[in-house]
């Protein structure tokens, strides 16, 4: 790195620098933060300003950090992103052979090769529970199903800019229903978001994407998810150089989840998803960039907007 770029990114220049150094905490490992209190207050804060905006007819639920292997392999996760995926592995075994492992830890060794899979991932979005829940309800009656879900996530995608997290919270607003149904929900949610960030104060930009589909396949698999429309996301530009950043995301996957779950609806066929993702770490990184580190002189408009007394 030139010593012009090194002084750009340097936590004077670099909005977003400047914000994870006051408001995060290093936890020794890339991507993962812990988090001040100002942080958690504005976190907090935007959490209830979107439960004002949703549908109040939402059923809500809330996931833990870790989802069923199972489950998540039969969504077909690890035909997409196999690279992002983390699995939770533990000691399994006789009391001696667990003694065994630790112990090797203890004489400088390396305890680790000793783990095996559990039946545990960490969940890589909200959503992917909700599907196998709705499933066991039976067919989806004509007025649909509304859910407003939330996990803490996990993606292997170690990097140094505090934008990119190893471990994030995801809000997700999530229609199970007809095709026209889910994707009108999914169509009417982009202009809602632009408005929600208006309030925000976030200048925004809302654009077609695809998602990070792994190895040449996954590209082809890009190709033909831009071609049908089924993602948007709402870019917000963190830093003053390089790329802005998706703190949002607007997705319609067909009849995917309905196809695995065997979700039917009571008007015929199967059932179609789509759901609106709401990046909370990046939209409260996004406040702080934009406004400044010290809430109380954030404009007037969004204070007010996350009731900031
Ligand atoms: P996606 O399912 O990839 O559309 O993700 C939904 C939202 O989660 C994105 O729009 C981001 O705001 C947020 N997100 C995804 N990956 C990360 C990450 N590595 N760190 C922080 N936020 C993320
Ligand atoms: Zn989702």
């Amino acid at each position: 790195m030139s010593s012009v770029e090194a002084s750009s990114r340097s936590p004077a220049s670099d909005p977003l620098a400047r914000v994870a150094e006051e408001l995060l905490l290093p936890l020794g490992v890339d991507g993962v933060h812990g988090r001040r209190a100002v942080y958690v207050e504005i976190y907090e804060r935007l959490d209830a300003f979107i439960t004002h905006q949703r549908d109040p007819a939402c059923e809500l639920l809330r996931f833990p950090p870790v989802m069923s292997r199972q489950q998540l392999e039969r969504s077909g996760y690890l035909k997409s992103f196999p690279n992002l995926l983390g699995c939770v592995a533990a000691l399994h075994g006789s009391e001696a052979s667990i003694r065994a492992a630790a112990d090797v830890h203890e004489q400088g060794g390396e305890w680790t090769r000793a783990l095996s899979a559990s039946d545990l991932v960490l969940s890589p979005a909200a959503c992917y529970p909700l599907y196998p829940l709705a499933a066991r309800r039976g067919p989806v009656q004509q007025n649909g199903l509304l859910f407003d879900v939330a996990a803490e996530c996990f993606r292997h995608e170690p990097a140094r800019t505090a934008s990119r997290q190893q471990s994030f919270r995801m809000r997700e607003l999530v229609c199970i229903d007809t095709a026209a149904r889910a994707l009108a929900f999914r169509d009417a949610w982009i202009p809602r978001a632009r408005t929600l960030a208006e309030q925000l104060g976030l200048p925004c930009a809302i654009e077609p994407a695809t998602d990070p589909f792994f190895g040449r396949v996954g590209q082809v698999m890009a190709v033909s998810q831009r071609q049908q429309a089924l993602k948007f996301e709402l870019l917000i530009r963190l830093q003053s150089d390089g790329a802005p950043t998706a703190c949002m995301s607007f997705n319609y996957h067909l009849d995917h989840f309905g196809a695995v779950w065997e979700i039917g609806h009571q008007g015929g066929g199967l059932a179609h998803t789509a759901c609106v993702a709401f990046g909370m770490d990046r939209l409260v990184l996004a406040l702080f960039c934009v406004h400044g580190l010290d809430p109380r002189h954030w404009p007037q408009t969004v204070r007010k907007a996350l009731s900031i007394g």
